[in-house]
């Protein structure tokens, strides 16, 4: 749809969905069910889920939320002991069922279905190549790609998926399921999650950690870099699709898109954003009497930044828990609405106050804009807003929506320009080292450099020439 391609980055509609899947363990699909709702978070769109049951693969998909999607009744026939679900990140017009995930192929050789969450920078290429040699496709999401490339391969499905993976570009996290086996890929960057676990005397697989509490399952470790892991009733094996491996996990799940509770390549999120809170306090100290964060992705830096400065971290901003992400509303004046309808600013706590107010990022400035009012609204003295990353410069093309380029802000207003934007007393961002300090080494921080960890195939030429992600 129109609205969609204009409002999302790279054009592309696959954007941070969330992955989930069992083997092996009784009422398969409840479990997913269970997996998919906490990873809700991460995508509100659209939610599916397939399984096996013998000789035949079941999918239930719909839009909108897991719990809107699924009754009781409906997961009671998605019968057996081996599923994969997807939840579908929420866009403007949608896209409609067909870009629903998992997408079931229809092969001859038997049925199988993916799960992914990415975004694949050579698709195009990719697409008009298999469309020239007769793939037909049956949705626009990039993801169908894969099953297409493993259509085409000779051997056994496993040898099909090996050949075929090497030919993508990007980031993914897969999950394909066939009626006996899981297949659980992350691409060679390592730039999107993805976790095992044991459940009983099965396996899960999940983009973020934390959803194998609810399952009662044992987090075993992450997926490396180019790893693929099958799980049969043989057992579970590992396979290197590739050796040319980097580790470049994206930031933005740590500064902003995973749960506090989720751990990634061994660090968790929260204690990963209070650190990013301690630095922004270590580095831009200022005269204030509270520190607040905008909930619920920046609560902890702001205890990070509490921590390090000494002042108190107070409850500034409510939140009304049954608001969606406000980035998902499409036009501008939607979105202004979004954030009034899910923010109030507490009177009592920043009357006569100067207030340090610290949010994870900034896209467009909208929210730190209306967040800032509303605080000044409230009785605020002072403002000083403090981001718990750099600003963002550069568009992500694997897979994070973060504004189309010619709407984010950092690219034209510098710290002082943005302050007297969003009508604060002052803005401080972290720098790229300080978020090295933060999260480690092993991250891609593209969109704060424009330095892209993959070939991106002229993507980025493309719509700086043209001022939009398309
Ligand atoms: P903006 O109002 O456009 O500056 O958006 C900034 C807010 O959006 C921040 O408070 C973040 O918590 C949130 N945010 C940052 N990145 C994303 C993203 N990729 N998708 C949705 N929300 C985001
Ligand atoms: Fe994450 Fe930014 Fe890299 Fe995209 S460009 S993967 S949002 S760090």
């Amino acid at each position: 749809m129109k609205m969609e391609k204009e409002y999302f980055l790279s054009g592309k509609i696959n954007e941070e969905c969330g992955v989930f899947g069992v083997f092996n363990v009784e009422a398969a699909s409840q479990l997913t069910y269970y997996g998919l709702h906490s990873l809700q978070h991460r995508g509100q769109e659209g939610a599916g889920i397939a399984s096996a049951n013998k000789d035949m693969i079941i999918r239930h998909r719909g839009e909108g939320l897991v719990t809107e999607v699924f009754t009781e009744k409906k997961l009671k026939t998605l019968l057996g002991e081996i599923s994969i679900g997807h939840v579908r990140y929420s866009t403007t017009g949608g896209g409609g069922i067909d870009n629903v995930q998992p997408i079931l192929i229809r092969s001859h050789k038997g049925d199988f279905v993916i799960a992914h969450n990415g975004n694949i920078v050579n698709a195009e290429k990719l697409k008009i190549e298999l469309e020239s040699m007769g793939s037909v496709f049956q949705c626009t999401s990039d993801s169908e790609i894969i099953g297409h490339l493993i259509q085409r391969e000779e051997g056994s499905f496993e040898e099909k998926i090996i050949k075929a993976l090497p030919k993508l570009e990007g980031a993914f996290s897969f999950l394909i399921m066939t009626t006996e086996a899981i297949y659980a890929i992350r691409d060679k960057n390592g730039l999107r999650p993805l976790s095992m676990a044991k459940i009983g005397e099965g396996y899960g697989f999940s983009s973020e950690t934390s959803a194998f509490e609810i399952v009662g399952g044992e987090f075993l470790r992450g997926l490396k870099p180019g790893e693929m892991v099958i799980v049969t009733k043989e057992g579970i094996k590992s396979k290197n699709y590739t050796l040319a491996t980097q580790n470049k996990m994206c930031a933005m799940e740590y500064i902003y898109f995973s749960r506090p509770d989720s751990v990634i390549n061994s660090l968790n999120v929260h204690n990963s954003r209070r650190m990013a809170g301690k630095i922004l306090a270590r580095e831009y100290q200022v005269e204030a009497d509270i520190v607040i964060g905008v909930p619920d992705s920046s609560l902890s830096a702001a205890m990070g930044y509490s921590d390090f400065s000494g002042l108190p971290y107070e409850m500034g901003l409510i939140k009304n828990r049954y608001v969606g992400r406000t980035f998902i509303k499409p036009s501008q004046q939607q979105r202004e609405r979004g954030v009034k309808m899910k923010l109030s600013a507490m009177e009592s706590v920043v009357k006569g106050k100067r207030v340090v107010l610290i949010d994870d990022s900034i896209v467009r400035g909208t929210t730190s804009k209306l967040i800032v009012k509303l605080l000044k609204e409230a009785g605020a003295k002072e403002v000083h807003m403090r981001i718990a990353s750099p600003p963002i410069i550069s568009p992500c093309f694997y897979g994070v929506d973060t504004s189309t380029y010619n709407e984010l802000i950092s690219t034209r207003l510098n710290e002082k320009e943005l302050a007297k934007y969003i009508e604060a007393d002052s803005v401080a961002f972290l720098t790229e080292s300080n978020l090295e300090e933060a999260l480690g080494e092993n991250i891609c921080k593209a969109c704060f450099t424009e330095k892209y960890p993959t070939e991106i195939f002229g993507l980025l030429d493309k719509i700086k020439k043209e001022g939009k992600n398309e």
